[in-house]
């Protein structure tokens, strides 16, 4: 199989199985406790922590663990409106092609009495810092706008979007769980204050992940209980799973230099050879996004039919995100980019992983093609857009 869905999950890497699979036989104390057990737990996890925290520039009392990228995406938007409401700053600003676990957060917290406003994202797939400093008012109490999208992959102006937000006092959360690993990620240089990773977007398990907090941010729990966490997240750790999710970033950041380099290339590749395809256009800017991420859209042709032919030919790839597939709607960022619904429903994504080969690259090209025009020949819309009854929009 080529496994070309690194964006909905990684494989784990050895070092992190070999890390989890071996605090689980033998260090599987409660960090709480006090005798040498406990205690040997206590220290894989703050040296966990230490790593984590090196990884993105932090501070090791900066770093929160969770369950993963949805929890802390939950806990770094709750916490700020908050924060805000204590203030009488009722004001959140996101963006149109946020992760769900952003955008259904935020829809509840109007619920609440918030008021929301989402940015609109450029066709290219970018936000512009122009707009979100315009939208920032007196009552805004955060900015939230996602580090790189794991649909289209594009990689927005984070730095610049920080700055803006430090001038202006409001607290910027980033939901980051696509780039932690991927590209370089600086909380002090990039000026952020809330950020959100997951470990089983870079090679660790499924389950765990964890939130940045700058120091002298007061979280909101989700979680009530003990006092784990700094008071902050109750539950006994998930200790094997913490250090493996360290273990697995720390190689991924050592490796990253040379492998984008290489992904970058081979995505170039791939990007070159579907846009010979007719009628097929790149989604999101074609340099400003992950090295691993290639999306596409087709006219005439329905993803999910195209996602079941390459799965039969060895391909494992996606359409929309793993979450929406199963429902009608299309991606709300392709919607968001300015896709209308027919051609928002004919995408493809391959993120691709340190393991493919120049020769699994050429495999795709010619399979996608081959597919794309075997579902041409029986696809209604295509027989009306070659007949000149529909007007072709790519
Ligand atoms: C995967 C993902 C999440 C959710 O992370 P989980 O660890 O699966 O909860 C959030 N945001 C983005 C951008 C993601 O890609």
């Amino acid at each position: 199989m080529i496994y070309a869905d690194n964006a909905a999950t990684t494989k784990m890497s050895e070092a992190a199985v070999h890390t989890m699979s071996a605090l689980l036989a033998d260090t599987w104390g409660n960090p709480s406790s006090l005798y040498t057990a406990g205690q040997k737990a206590k220290e894989a996890l703050e040296k966990a922590r230490a790593e984590v925290a090196a990884a993105i520039g932090a501070e090791p009392r900066e770093i929160l663990f969770t369950s993963g990228g949805s929890e802390a995406d939950n806990q770094a938007i709750r916490s700020a409106a908050e924060l805000g409401k204590k203030a009488g700053k009722l004001h959140l600003i996101s963006t149109a092609f946020e992760h769900h676990a952003v955008l259904h957060t935020l829809a509840k917290l109007e619920k609440e009495g918030f008021e929301v406003t989402l940015l609109p994202v450029h066709e290219d797939g970018l936000v512009r810092p122009q707009e979100v400093a315009d939208a920032i008012r007196e009552d805004t109490c955060l900015v939230s706008v996602m580090y790189a999208n794991n649909e289209i992959g594009t990689i927005q102006p984070i730095r610049e979007i920080g700055a803006i937000c430090r001038a202006r006092g409001v607290l910027f959360h980033t939901d980051a769980v696509q780039a932690v690993g991927h590209i370089p990620v600086d909380v002090l240089l990039d000026n952020i204050d809330l950020l959100s990773a997951s470990a089983h977007k870079f090679h660790g398990p499924k389950g765990v992940g964890f939130l940045y907090a700058k120091k002298g941010i007061r979280l909101t729990n989700l979680i009530e209980g003990g006092a784990q966490e700094r008071g902050r997240r109750a539950g006994t750790e998930n200790v094997p799973g913490i250090a493996a999710m360290a273990a697995a970033l720390t190689e991924t950041i050592a490796a990253m230099p040379e492998v984008s380099a290489r992904l970058a290339m081979l995505r170039d590749r791939l990007i070159a050879g579907l846009s010979k395809i007719p009628h097929a256009a790149l989604n999101g800017d074609a340099s400003k996004r992950l090295p691993s991420n290639v999306n596409f859209c087709f006219e005439g042709i329905e993803g999910e039919s195209l996602l079941l032919l390459l799965d039969d030919r060895g391909i494992a790839a996606s359409s929309g995100s793993a979450c929406t597939s199963g429902s009608l709607d299309p991606s709300h960022v392709l919607l968001a980019i300015g896709r209308v619904h027919d051609v928002a429903h004919g995408s493809l994504r391959l993120s691709i992983g340190e393991d493919i080969t120049e020769a699994d690259v050429e495999y795709i090209i010619r399979n996608v093609a081959e597919v794309v025009d075997y579902l041409r020949g029986f696809s209604p819309i295509w027989r009306d857009l070659v007949a000149g009854k529909k007007e072709f929009i790519l």
